[in-house]
C-alpha cells in the first residue's frame, strides 16, 4: 500500500461548475443558487438587500456606533470587562479587537486552542494582546475528544467537517463570559467579507443533535462527555433572555477593508500573514483548500471573493484570476493532507476513499428541529428589522 497521500487531479477541482453570475463570481457549485433576467444570482441579490445603509455615506463608522459602545459600558459596568472576544489570530478578529481597543471597551480577550493553532496565529494573538495591553486566557480544549469528534464528521462523509471546532470554540467562549459575568459578546463577522456563504455547503455548527448523533454513529462515543457543548435552550433561551447576554459585530458598523486591516496589524502590530480567510488552523487550511473541493467541488474562496466584490473591495476580473488558481500546489495539498491525517489518524488508504467517495448530506443524520425553527424565526425576524427584500 503506497503512503502516499494523493491528491490526484487537484486543479481540476477548482475548475467553474455550471453557470457563472454576471454581477459577482458564484457559479452553481451553490446548488441553490437562482439567476434573474440579467443573469445575477440570487446570493449576490440577497447580500445587496442586508448591505448596512450607512455604508453609503461618508461616514467612517455608522450613527449608532457610539451609542452603542455606551450602551456596552453600561451594561457591564459592574465588571472587570465591557466584553468579551474570542480571538483567532485570523484579520477579522484581530482587526475587531484594535476596533474594540480604539473605542476605549475593557475586552477580555480569549483564545480557545482546539489542537491546530498554526504557529502565525499563536504569535499573532500574543503580539496583539501585549501591544494593546489586553489579559489573555487560553482554554485548551480536550485533544482527544476534539480529534474523536473531527474523525467522525469524515467518517460521516458529511461537507462541514468544522462543526466540531466551531462548536468548541463558541461554547468556550460562552462559559468563559458566563463565568466572568460579561453579557456582551464582540464578533469579527463581518458583512464586506462573509455576505455569500451558501446553506448548501455546510451546516449549523451549533445544532448540538446533529453534533451528537454524527458523534454516536460515526465516532469513539465515551469521550463525547469531555467535550465542550452549547446546547439549545442556553443558546436561545437562558443566554438572551435570562442572562440578557448579546453580540456585537463590531465590524459592520465601521469602514471595513481587510486588506487594509491587514497591512495595519502587519505593520503597527507585530501581525504576519498566514494565507487565505479561515486558514489561521492549520486543520481549516487543509479542510478548506484541499478535502471540501476535492470530494465535494465546494471552493470556500469563491464565497469569499464573491463577498469582496459585491460590497465594492475587490474587482470581479481580479477575483475570477485567483479562482482560476488552486490556492496551493499539488505537492503542497499533498504534504497537507498527510499531517491532517496523521494527526487524526487516518491512513493513506483511507484519505484515498474520503475523498472520491460520494458526498453524504447532512441530512443523513438527525438535526435538530428545535434549533431549526428557532434559526428559520431569527432569519424572518432579523428580515423584517433589516427591511429585506425578497428574492425570486
Ligand atoms: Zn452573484
Amino acid at each position: 500500500m503506497s503512503e502516499r497521500y494523493s491528491c490526484e487531479g487537484y486543479a481540476s477541482a477548482f475548475r467553474q461548475r455550471g453557470r457563472l453570475c454576471t454581477h459577482c463570481v458564484m457559479d452553481e457549485g451553490d446548488p441553490d443558487l437562482r439567476f434573474d433576467e440579467q443573469g445575477r444570482c440570487s446570493g449576490c441579490r440577497e447580500a445587496l438587500a442586508i448591505e448596512p445603509a450607512w455604508r453609503h455615506t461618508d461616514a467612517e463608522r455608522s450613527p449608532e456606533f457610539d451609542a452603542t459602545v455606551e450602551a456596552i459600558r453600561r451594561q457591564n459596568a459592574r465588571g472587570a470587562y465591557d466584553t468579551i472576544l474570542g480571538l483567532s489570530g485570523g484579520v477579522d478578529s484581530s482587526w475587531a479587537l484594535v476596533c474594540a481597543a480604539k473605542a476605549g471597551l475593557r475586552v477580555l480577550v480569549m483564545h480557545c486552542d482546539t489542537g491546530w493553532d498554526s504557529r502565525e496565529s499563536v504569535d499573532n494573538i500574543f503580539n496583539l494582546c501585549q501591544r494593546l495591553g489586553f489579559a489573555l486566557q487560553t482554554i485548551v480544549v480536550d485533544w482527544e475528544s476534539m480529534r474523536a469528534a473531527q474523525r467522525a464528521f469524515f467518517l460521516a462523509g458529511v461537507a462541514n467537517c468544522d462543526i466540531p471546532q466551531d462548536h468548541a470554540i463558541i461554547a468556550t467562549v460562552n462559559d468563559v463570559a458566563v463565568r466572568n459575568g460579561i453579557r456582551t459578546f464582540l464578533s469579527g463577522g463581518n458583512w464586506v467579507g462573509e455576505s455569500i456563504l451558501p446553506d448548501a455547503w455546510g451546516h449549523d455548527a451549533l445544532d448540538i443533535v446533529h453534533l451528537r448523533d454524527v458523534w454516536k454513529k460515526a465516532g469513539d462515543r465515551h469521550l463525547m462527555r469531555r467535550f465542550p457543548t452549547f446546547g439549545t435552550v442556553r443558546r436561545h433561551v437562558i443566554n438572551p433572555f435570562l442572562r440578557r447576554m448579546n453580540a456585537w459585530r463590531i465590524l459592520d458598523h465601521l469602514r471595513y477593508d481587510p486588506g487594509e486591516a491587514r497591512a495595519c496589524l502587519e505593520r503597527e502590530y507585530g501581525w504576519s500573514s498566514y494565507g487565505l480567510k479561515h486558514c489561521e488552523s492549520v486543520f481549516t487550511r487543509v479542510f478548506q483548500c484541499v478535502y471540501l473541493p476535492m470530494r465535494f467541488g465546494f471552493d470556500k474562496r469563491r464565497a469569499h471573493l464573491a463577498s469582496l466584490v459585491v460590497s465594492g473591495l475587490r474587482s470581479r476580473d481580479s477575483a475570477l484570476a485567483e479562482l482560476a488558481q488552486p490556492p496551493m500546489s499539488q505537492d503542497d495539498a499533498e504534504r497537507g493532507a498527510e499531517y491532517l491525517c496523521s494527526k487524526l489518524g487516518f491512513s493513506a488508504e483511507e484519505w484515498r476513499r474520503m475523498v472520491t467517495s460520494p458526498p453524504v448530506p447532512h441530512t443523513r443524520y438527525r438535526v435538530d428541529t428545535l434549533e431549526r425553527l428557532a434559526v428559520s424565526w431569527a432569519k424572518k425576524h432579523l428580515a423584517h428589522r433589516m427591511k429585506l427584500r425578497k428574492v425570486k
